[in-house]
């Protein structure tokens, strides 16, 4: 791509961007380049607006309009004496679409992985602590069964020890070493349903 800096730029960016596959990084580009300009302004429109009006639930930290309320805490349907701690987003709207959950979540915002940096100071594991001392009953355990959620799974377990709440997590019928996001929805509904004692 000698002599088009504008193309080896955009091809930059997108390689800042996580999950996408670098194979994939030029045929993103080709789409960017070959969109209508009403279409690309529409979509530079959408990605702005929403950088700037989600904020994360000071709660939960799920997204929230930044001039809204959450729409898991403030809901009167949910049972707000049961946590489902789940690791990202996306992991939420997996259970939540699985349609057996109605109680709050808590997205921790990772996995605890000291390879990568990740301790827990970089989880919200002081406000699910702090949530926990309200009014729940009931602690399920949602992380990945991946070595990195087993890990984060039991040190929640420890610090909440001594307390009252019942603490579980998901059944086994999650294979070994996948992630949520990979689940179909039975399997979800299943694992949540059996859930046992942490
Ligand atoms: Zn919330």
């Amino acid at each position: 791509m000698d002599g088009l800096p504008t193309l080896v730029n955009l091809v930059k960016q997108l390689q800042r961007v996580p999950y996408l596959a670098s194979k994939n990084l030029h045929r993103v580009a080709n789409h960017f380049l070959t969109m209508q300009p009403e279409q690309l302004e529409q979509f530079c429109r959408s990605l702005r607006e929403a950088h700037d009006r989600l904020i994360k639930c000071p709660h939960c930290c799920a997204w929230q309009e930044r001039n809204g309320s959450c729409i898991y805490c403030s809901s009167l349907k949910r049972d707000h004496g049961l946590i489902c701690v789940v690791e990202t987003w996306y992991d939420l709207n997996i259970i939540e679409k699985s349609g057996s959950y109605s109680g709050l979540y808590h997205v921790l915002g990772g996995a605890l992985s000291p390879l990568d940096g990740i301790g827990p100071e970089d989880l919200s594991l002081n406000q699910l602590i702090k949530r926990i001392e309200g009014s729940c009953r009931e602690v399920i355990l949602a992380m990945n069964q991946t070595p990195e959620g087993e890990a984060t799974s039991a040190l929640i377990a420890r610090a909440l020890r001594n307390k009252e709440t019942k603490i579980t997590c998901l059944a086994r019928g999650i294979p070994m070493g996948s992630t949520l996001e990979y689940l179909d929805r039975l399997t979800v509904c299943k694992a949540l349903q059996e859930r046992r004692i942490f």
